[in-house]
């Protein structure tokens, strides 16, 4: 089934120009990118964007880290997109990422991996209408 997911290529990727590499991973695996934008994350974006990780002891350095510089918000659609973005991405932590994940090949730790995606289809639509409007999409 045709599905769309949420990205964002993270601070760590974006500061180390690795903006089109990471595309270069999501388009050969099929997923098409079909809305994009560069974006500086404010505090408050942030902390809603984590919301469910607000109790974990990470969340304050979390939200430090995606607001340190800009990000790359996608909308990313293809067939099963959810689930095949997950597996494109690779563990969370990069020491687990399968081979040829995005972040095997770009994570530095399991805080600054390089990328997000959304797990799971609800996520996905409330996640791309905090960044998104329908006529940003363009599929
Ligand atoms: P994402 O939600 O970013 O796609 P994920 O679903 O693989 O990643 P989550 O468990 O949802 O992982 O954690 C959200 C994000 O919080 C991680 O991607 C990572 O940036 C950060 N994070 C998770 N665990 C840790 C940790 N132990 N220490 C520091 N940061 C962490
Ligand atoms: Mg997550």
């Amino acid at each position: 089934m045709t599905e769309r997911t949420f990205s964002i290529i993270k601070p760590d990727a974006t500061r180390r120009n690795l903006t089109g590499k990471v595309n270069a991973v999501i388009e050969d695996a099929g997923l098409r990118i079909v809305a994009q934008r560069r974006i500086k994350m404010t505090d408050a974006q942030a902390k809603k964007f984590y919301e469910v990780h607000a109790e974990r002891p990470f969340y304050g350095e979390l939200v430090a880290f995606m607001t340190s510089a800009p990000v790359v918000v996608q909308v990313l659609e293809g067939d099963n997109a959810v689930a095949r973005y997950r597996e494109v991405m690779g563990a969370t932590n990069p020491a687990q990422a399968a081979d040829g994940t995005i972040r095997k090949l770009y994570a530095e730790s399991v805080g600054e991996n390089s990328v997000h995606g959304s797990d799971s289809l609800e996520n996905a639509k409330l996640e791309i209408a905090q960044f998104f409007t329908d006529a940003d999409i363009v599929g």
